[in-house]
């Protein structure tokens, strides 16, 4: 995907380049027939008006590569985003066999303990697995379900434990 934008950046430069180094070379023969004493002004307007579409082609082309240039921009920084939160995961094996990124202890920046779908975090997405069964979290993004083992201690008015602690990777 990134190296596409380049492409696109890269061809659509080196278009504008061509465009405008013709339309240099144009303009100097215009200014050589302009120096004649029977220059011809009807072939010297034609010409002109020529060189003027194509300096708008080429306008066109440095537009569309700093459009292009700004998605690859934009592209970097929602990479650098994931990679920044992406940091603050690790993977994990749940006491069931399942694979999620968990949440490193000492990353919880005040949020409650949380897994992220292995699966989505693959594709740069963040997708945090909520419990949707009994010992079964699931994907709200692709559906994918892990299997953990919730072991719940006392009644839920005194708090609802689980067996995080099989997640935690500096236990
Ligand atoms: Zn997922």
């Amino acid at each position: 995907m990134v190296k596409s934008v380049i492409e696109t950046a890269l061809d659509l430069g080196t278009k504008a380049g061509g465009t405008l180094g013709a339309t240099a070379t144009g303009l100097r023969a215009v200014l050589d027939l302009a120096k004649r004493p029977d220059a011809d002004l009807t072939e010297i307007k034609t010409r002109l008006v020529d060189l003027i579409d194509q300096l708008i082609q080429a306008k066109e082309a440095q537009m569309m590569t700093q459009n292009a240039l700004l998605e690859l921009q934009q592209e970097q920084a929602r990479d650098q985003r994931f990679a920044d939160e992406a940091a603050r995961y690790t993977l994990s094996e749940t006491d069931m066999g399942g694979l999620v990124y968990a949440l490193k202890p000492d990353h919880k920046n005040g949020e409650p303990r949380h897994c992220l779908c292995a699966n989505c975090f693959e594709q740069r997405q963040k997708s945090i697995l909520q419990r949707v069964a009994h010992n079964t979290l699931g994907c709200p993004r692709c559906k994918a379900q892990v299997y953990m083992d919730f072991k719940e201690s006392g009644p839920r008015s005194g708090g609802l434990h689980t067996r995080w602690d099989v997640l935690d990777p500096y236990r």
